[in-house]
């Protein structure tokens, strides 16, 4: 029998804000255990909460990216149950009206298909602690920090087929939202992370199985991996007439495997009623009005010109705009370069790349500035210089050097284009070459390559190839006649 796999993805993101949803406690990651919850986020009595307008800010600016539906009377409600990193014993999240309905998300396959894929809703909540396991005797501690910090919680029709498409929407949703500058994506900090939902049945089936979510996955290839596993283990237990259950799994990374966690939870099991400590989240037409000004251009948007306008590879462009900051870093290059699109993108994705890795650094803190670079590529362009000797100049501009130009003029760096000077290379090498002059004349064209590189070695590199190339090719041809 063939079967149709169903994935729902709910993403929480940690959205950037200073201080908490509903208290002014700080929002900073990594400070010592419990330093950073206040009264209000350790759900002791006497304080109200206020909700955090930049949170219902960055809430409305999502909405507007994915062209949803922002409700300008939205409430918050409380979801009741129990866990030691809940210390109300409710969590405050939207449950029957929330702030985002109906959005849509556009994915990028690798056959080059382009699929739209439903946002249902996202609605604001808080986070709750985190449980540390001390290791001994079986202890528990509970960090605090967390509670209450301001998550978005984004959930997608369940519409996508495979770990593919789901890895494809989890990407684009995390490129996203760090060009919108409301989370910064650190998925090991868990600023971004994914519970599953995942069904099968037969193909041609018109209602879904039963599904399982497996909570928490904070890596790209823990979805694949979890999903791919929750199939298998769903298509083996029908074939063996077992029921699936619907449940509340984890994915453990060492295994490859999900176990049980607990039996889900129905809605009703929540007790769901609206906070009556907090007002209504209204938002006014002018508020919307702003948000829209401050989106910029979205990423798939920037893309597609990148591919339109700088004539560059859909791979290339992908890269190029993984990221605001190396689109722009891309695009000022060019403003100072006469060198192609092209080769611009090569060397930032080549050479920066390499060397931002190697050093650690970031692209806003790269130590060649665009105009330095473009200085570089314009050097090349010209043919100033050859690219090996391009690569010496890079490396003397990243290390503080100073200007291109005034390294290449200093070092004398400049390609040498003087065939005179060229000629007496040649000279100077077929005088001690005899025995490969002669296998040469013998039919081994291989031999011409050595000329080649013995020439760029004398030269250090700073010969045009090109040239060599010709008037190599010109002296062995007079001594032949
Ligand atoms: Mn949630």
């Amino acid at each position: 029998m063939a079967w149709e796999t169903t994935i729902g993805l709910e993403v929480h993101i940690q959205l950037k804000t200073n201080s908490k949803l509903f208290s002014t406690a700080s929002t900073v990651y990594g400070a010592d255990p419990n330093t950073q919850a206040c009264s209000l986020d350790l759900g002791l009595p006497g304080l109200l909460p206020v909700a955090n307008q930049k949170a219902i800010d960055m809430a409305v600016r999502f909405g507007l990216s994915v062209a949803a539906n922002i409700d300008q009377c939205s409430f918050f409600s409380r979801k009741h149950y129990w866990y030691p990193d809940l210390p109300k014993g409710y969590q405050i999240t939207q449950h029957s009206r929330p702030i985002i309905k109906n959005g849509q998300l556009p994915i990028s396959l690798s056959n080059g298909e382009t699929r739209f894929i439903n946002i249902e809703r996202a609605h604001l909540e808080e986070d709750a602690g985190k449980l540390l396991h001390h290791g001994f005797h079986g202890n528990a501690a509970v960090d605090f920090n967390r509670a209450g910090t301001a998550l978005l919680e984004i959930v997608s029709a369940p519409e996508l087929h495979s770990p593919e498409e789901a890895v494809a929407y989890l990407k684009t949703l995390h490129r996203l939202v760090r060009y919108l500058d409301i989370c910064d994506g650190n998925m090991q900090e868990g600023s971004f992370r994914c519970d599953v939902n995942v069904s099968i049945r037969p193909t041609g089936q018109t209602e879904l199985g039963t599904r399982t979510e497996t909570k928490n996955l904070n890596s790209f290839r823990f979805v694949e991996r979890a999903i791919i596993y929750e199939v298998q283990r769903q298509i083996a237990l029908t074939k063996q007439n077992e029921p699936i259950h619907q449940e509340t799994r984890l994915f453990n990374p060492d295994t490859g495997k999900t176990y049980t966690l607990r039996s889900k939870e129905d809605a009703e099991d929540y007790a769901y009623f609206p906070d009556p400590d907090l007002l209504p989240i209204t938002i006014t037409d002018s508020s919307i009005a702003q948000e829209k000004e401050k989106l910029p251009e979205l990423p798939w948007v920037k893309q597609a010109r990148f591919i339109k306008d700088h004539h560059l590879n859909p791979d290339d462009a992908q890269i190029l705009t993984a990221q605001r900051a190396t689109a722009d870093y891309f695009e000022e290059t060019l403003q100072y370069c006469q060198a192609d699109e092209q080769l611009v993108a090569h060397w930032i994705i080549g050479e920066l790349f390499a060397a931002l890795h190697k050093a650690h650094l970031s692209i806003n803190n790269s130590p060649i500035n665009p105009q330095q670079l473009a200085k570089l590529l314009n050097r090349l362009h010209d043919t100033t210089i050859s690219n090996k000797i391009a690569k010496i100049v890079f490396e003397a501009v990243w290390n503080g050097k100073g200007d291109p130009d005034a390294i290449i003029e200093e070092k004398g760096l400049q390609q040498i284009t003087d065939n005179s000077l060229l000629e007496r290379c040649i000279n100077e090498l077929f005088a001690r070459s005899e025995p490969q002059i002669a296998e040469y004349k013998a039919g081994n064209k291989k031999v011409f390559t050595y000329f080649v590189g013995q020439i760029m070695k004398a030269t250090q590199g700073k010969a045009n190839p090109a040239q060599v190339n010709l008037l190599l090719r010109e002296k062995l041809r007079e001594l032949y006649t």
